[in-house]
């Protein structure tokens, strides 16, 4: 498995494959992977000749330092996961390699940072702008992929490919969940056993939303119910929003011929999570 440090390293292995007519997909993520990396990682490895997994805790994406410090760091156990998943390239910088300095620059994605995460997490999608940007611009990859767990995420990098014409074809992968429903994360790493039953109430309060919307029930009733059954939980709700899952907009009136996005978040101790389910077409 090739493994590269720094930039220079990376930019000339990505020449010598593109040299050889070899297609190239990323993945882009901050490492303690799991299976859900994993759906991404075979991804690409079906789509393209080469693939490159980045593994980098962006510093720039964090609003809380306490998150940032406490985000778990397993790099061998990563390594040799990346190797048993096939033939990849990893790429994990240190933060000055990425950032000589900070960056002066500052995105802003209009409506689509209103809502959810870009509420809560004051400049975490300035960051992943950036970070994302700068993996574009030094791996040119021909697709990148990224999982609808971060819904949010994939429609402000959707945004950004379309702002900065970069020449990609981006994929969002399913959200792959444990058998009882909780969406795998690094962050679940950091539960207790006891925790990561409570943790299960994502997962349940979406699925009794989306029942509850089929069966034609009002949109604040509803959100009524999922604020129920968290206050009657040990996990705080943070958000609940019923959205379009490409525009983030909010959703007043279910139809069930439009996809619309059930997106969730909240803290499991201090541990926070976020889940989602689209009703319609799943990406
Ligand atoms: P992260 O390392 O958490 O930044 O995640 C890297 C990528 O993996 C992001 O595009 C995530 O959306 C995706 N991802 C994280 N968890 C899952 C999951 N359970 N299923 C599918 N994709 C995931």
């Amino acid at each position: 498995m090739y493994h590269f440090n720094h930039i220079a390293d990376l930019k000339k292995y990505v020449q010598e494959q593109n040299l050889k007519g070899k297609s190239i997909g990323l993945v882009p993520t901050m490492g303690a992977l799991h299976d859900g990396h994993a759906s991404l990682v075979r991804a690409s490895l079906k789509e393209n000749d080469v693939t490159i997994t980045s593994i980098f805790i962006n510093p720039v994406q964090f609003n809380n330092k306490e998150d940032f410090q406490s985000y778990p760091k397993t790099e061998t156990a990563d390594f040799n996961f990346l190797k048993s998943l096939g033939n990849t390239a990893v790429f994990s910088p240190l933060e000055t390699e990425m950032y000589p300095d900070s960056p002066k620059m500052a995105l802003d994605f209009g409506s689509l940072q209103v809502g959810m995460e870009g509420k809560f997490r004051e400049g975490h999608f300035n960051g992943v702008g950036i970070v994302v940007g700068k993996l574009l611009n030094i791996v040119k990859p021909d697709r990148a992929y990224f999982g609808q767990k971060d819904l949010q995420q994939f429609a402000i990098i959707s945004q950004l490919v379309r702002d900065l014409s970069f020449d990609v074809e981006l994929k969002c992968v399913p959200i792959l969940r444990s058998e009882d429903g909780l969406a795998l994360s690094s962050r679940n790493q950091r539960l207790t056993a006891e925790q990561l039953k409570d943790a299960l109430i994502f997962y349940k309060s979406l699925a009794m939303a989306k029942s509850m919307l089929k069966d034609d029930t009002p949109l604040a009733l509803v959100t009524e119910r999922v604020s129920a059954a968290f206050s009657a939980s040990n996990v705080n709700l943070e958000y609940f929003e019923i959205v379009d899952p490409t525009t983030l907009e909010q959703i007043d009136q279910y139809n069930a011929e439009t996809n619309i996005a059930l997106c969730i978040a909240g803290y499991v101790g201090n541990v926070r999570l976020i889940d989602n389910i689209i009703i319609g077409n799943e990406y």
